[in-house]
């Protein structure tokens, strides 16, 4: 193990798995590491680095912020933030936006969000219905609605009040449903829970009964949205409208920022001034990156380049299913797909490190595919020609 790998260890506190590879640069969909070698990225920091590394114009945008302004208060208002917003809901269709700093905050947020709705219109509504299998993040308020027993038990006791629906099953929803329900929270296509799509008939579903029964339908799009499905946002492909949502990952393509938005529906009986806040959150850097990420994504039309993409890749991966007994099935859209192998995903996804190629898994069967959104059909061959290598071997 190379000495910057030992002395790090020492002073990280020793939350994840990692793999003995130091990262130092990247260029396009390649990373390199700090011996020089280069590898095929399809993880993309899972599902962030859309735009991939070192696009020169969102560079230049963030080298000109970093000079102009760096950090101010939400005391005050800020060009890029105002930018930000204007993007987010431009490609969102939301009506207001609330910047975080990461993923779990946006869910922390958009749980407030529906709880003060419900304060607000005297309901007392008070629970949330989540699904087996999510996830939402890592804080408390996120944990409690995260479908893996094994993220939560070490923290309980949970938030009161939340019950876990089987995803893809419209009735086991419905039969969670009580008079206190506040707000059903989903994954349009669920990443970290092993690629899984919701169908048209139960996003349609949820989205009729909480209009029905008066509850709020939230949208995680953290890992799903900003292009990778073939739309902007997933939940645009069923034209299930939310009434809330949450973004992160790829909305700065690497700078740490999420948001979380609202429909003025929403909005009109929900946070006030001294509600919620962060000193961070809108940050001009931050919101620089969000806003230039956003008009490159719409005047490339990433979202297009997305489709074709990601068509060409399920069709590698269908074959890749029928060629080998080991490969038991492909899974999602765009460019967030997943296969699920016999073996655990863990000793292919070394195997692959080692030939020069970065994936990760989602649950333990699931190799999952997240590469930057700008990969063409020669990554995707080259991807396939080193993860057979990884299967084989
Ligand atoms: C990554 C992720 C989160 C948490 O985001 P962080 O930025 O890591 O806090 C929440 N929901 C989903 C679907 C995610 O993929």
């Amino acid at each position: 193990m190379n000495q910057y790998i030992e002395e790090t260890n020492n002073g990280l506190v020793h939350t994840y798995n990692r793999f003995p590879v130091v990262l130092d640069r990247g260029e396009g969909v390649y990373l390199y590491d700090t011996d020089g070698k280069k590898y095929l990225d399809f993880a993309a920091g899972i599902a962030v680095s859309g735009l991939g590394y070192g696009n020169q114009e969102l560079n230049q945008t963030l080298k000109d912020q970093v000079d102009r302004l760096l950090h101010t208060s939400n005391l005050y208002y800020n060009t890029s933030c105002g930018e930000a917003a204007a993007a987010l809901k431009r490609v969102s269709e939301m009506d207001r936006i609330f910047f975080t700093n990461s993923g779990t905050e946006a869910i922390e947020g958009a749980l407030k969000s529906a709880r003060k709705y419900a304060w607000k219109k005297g309901t007392g509504r008070y629970e949330f219905i989540a699904m087996d299998h999510s996830f939402h993040g890592r804080s408390i308020g996120a944990v409690s609605v995260t479908g893996s027993e094994a993220y939560r038990t070490p923290f309980e006791p949970m938030l009161p009040g939340v019950s876990f629906a089987k995803f893809n099953d419209l009735d086991s929803v419905k039969a969670r449903v009580t008079d206190c329900t506040c707000a059903i929270i989903l994954e349009p296509l669920q990443g970290e829970g092993g690629i899984n799509r919701a169908d048209r008939e139960f996003m349609e579903g949820i989205r009729r009964l909480c209009d029905e029964e008066g509850i709020l339908m939230i949208c995680d799009e953290i890992q799903c949205g900003m292009g990778r499905t073939g739309e902007m946002f997933a939940w645009q492909s069923y034209g299930t409208k939310p009434d809330i949502m949450a973004m992160a990952k790829a909305i700065g393509n690497g700078i740490p920022v999420g948001a979380f938005a609202m429909t003025e529906k929403v909005a009109e009986y929900s946070l006030e001034p001294g509600d919620h806040g962060t000193t961070y959150g809108g940050n001009p850097l931050a919101c620089a990156a969000v806003a230039k990420t956003v008009e490159i994504f719409e005047r490339e039309d990433i979202v297009s380049h997305v489709r074709e993409i990601g068509g060409y890749l399920a069709g590698k991966l269908d074959a890749l299913v029928s060629e080998y007994d080991t490969v038991l099935e492909r899974r999602g859209v765009g460019l967030i797909q997943g296969i699920k192998v016999e073996e655990p995903a863990g000793e292919v996804i070394s195997r692959a490190l080692e030939a020069g190629l970065i994936v990760i898994s989602a649950r333990n069967n699931v190799i999952r595919l997240v590469p930057p959104l700008i990969i063409e059909k020669k990554h995707v061959d080259e991807m396939l020609e080193k993860l057979k290598r990884a299967i084989e071997a």
